[in-house]
């Protein structure tokens, strides 16, 4: 059972993703052309956002929408310490200083209390991951943060998830997208994006994403790069795009049957809740890599998303928020993910949940 499998996306959609890719190529334009242009209306609109910026990753995404909301040198960032890294990482190619903050243990979400604590003068944004496709609360993260201090979600594992307010990309200031290939949203190869409701913040986007040129070649603001999504990439996802939501609603299914084959066992592993996308089917267990080590004798393949916190990273220097990370800390002892991607079989999903209610 392997943990994920992205030539299947490929092989359901063969020949319009080759037609799509044919079409390009002999267009002759290959950056910024009318596929991009398009895929960045159809994307806006997916997000429930006035804007969305293509970019050249996920991580692209969050360090430009950083420096678009203010980070730079003597600026500060929070972000949770159990998301992987990408927005510490990010922050600190900005410039900024990274401040961890902890999450909520049941969740393993951003704790709102926690984020607001971490948050000092030189706090210009707090960046709230929608972890595993599960929507974070942003109103109440906002409600608890201090005035000014802008709100950037990742929802590089969420595209499509919502909470009662809205779509997850368009509750902050900024949103985060990246359609890595195992992404609910995947390009073959690199790609990301930005949403945002702000003029102002679309335009010092789209200068940031090409060299900061206010108009061609004039650099009229700092800190530009050249991040683009391809033409190639932008082409192949407007083929996906349609089938997100029918992917993301099998996904969630997926997340499901786990929960109710989990009952019962030592594994903790919650249905989706209502709005979330089932990216990854995250559970914990008290001997993590046992029942790891178990599965795959069993023959299914699992991963840890993620087992090291952002303070321990070996060559990451961030700083640990006034509450501490202890849920943090336990999240990354515990935490597995089984495979879980739209296209599994309904046989290989009871095999996978055989071999839970076995192993666990
Ligand atoms: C994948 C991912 C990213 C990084 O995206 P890339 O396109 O690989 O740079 C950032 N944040 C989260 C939560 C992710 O899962």
């Amino acid at each position: 059972m392997p943990f994920n499998e992205t030539v299947r996306e490929y092989l359901l959609l063969q020949s319009e993703l080759e037609a799509a890719a044919l079409r390009t190529l002999r267009s002759g334009w290959y950056v910024h052309g009318r596929e991009h242009s398009a895929f960045e209306v159809e994307l806006a609109t997916t997000v429930g956002a006035a804007h969305a910026v293509g970019v050249a990753s996920g991580t692209d995404a969050l360090e430009l929408a950083l420096r678009a909301v203010g980070a730079g040198p003597g600026a500060e960032v929070v972000t949770a310490g159990n998301a992987g890294g990408y927005a510490a990482t990010a922050a600190l190619a900005a410039g900024a200083d990274v401040v961890v903050a902890d999450v909520d243990p049941g969740t393993m979400l951003l704790d709102p209390e926690s984020a607001a604590a971490a948050c000092t003068p030189r706090t210009v944004a707090v960046v709230v991951t929608h972890l595993y496709g599960r929507a974070a609360d942003v109103t109440a993260l906002r409600a608890a943060l201090p005035d000014g201090v802008a709100v950037v979600e990742d929802c590089a594992q969420s595209i499509g998830a919502r909470t009662a307010d809205g779509s997850c990309g368009s509750l902050g200031d900024v949103g985060t997208f990246s359609f890595y290939p195992t992404k609910n949203l995947g390009a073959l190869g690199d790609g990301g994006a930005v949403t945002c409701s702000s003029d102002e913040f679309a335009e010092r986007l789209r200068a940031l994403r090409q060299y900061g040129w206010s108009e061609r070649y004039v650099i009229g603001i700092p800190g530009g790069r050249n991040s683009r999504l391809d033409e190639l990439q932008a082409a192949l996802l407007r083929v996906k795009l349609p089938h997100l939501a029918g992917w993301n609603a099998r996904r969630r299914e997926i997340v499901a049957e786990y929960a109710r084959a989990a009952e019962g066992t030592e594994l903790v592993l919650h249905p989706p809740a209502a709005g979330d996308v089932g990216h990854l089917a995250v559970g914990r267990h008290p001997r993590r890599d046992e029942f790891a080590a178990r599965l795959a004798e069993a023959g299914v393949a699992t991963a840890v998303h993620y087992p090291v916190p952002d303070h321990r990273q070996p060559a990451l220097t961030v700083r640990v928020g006034p509450t501490g990370a202890e849920a943090v800390e336990q999240a990354c002892a515990e935490v597995v993910s089984l495979p879980c991607f739209a296209l599994l079989t309904d046989a290989e999903v009871e095999a996978v949940c055989a071999a839970v209610r076995r192993c666990a």
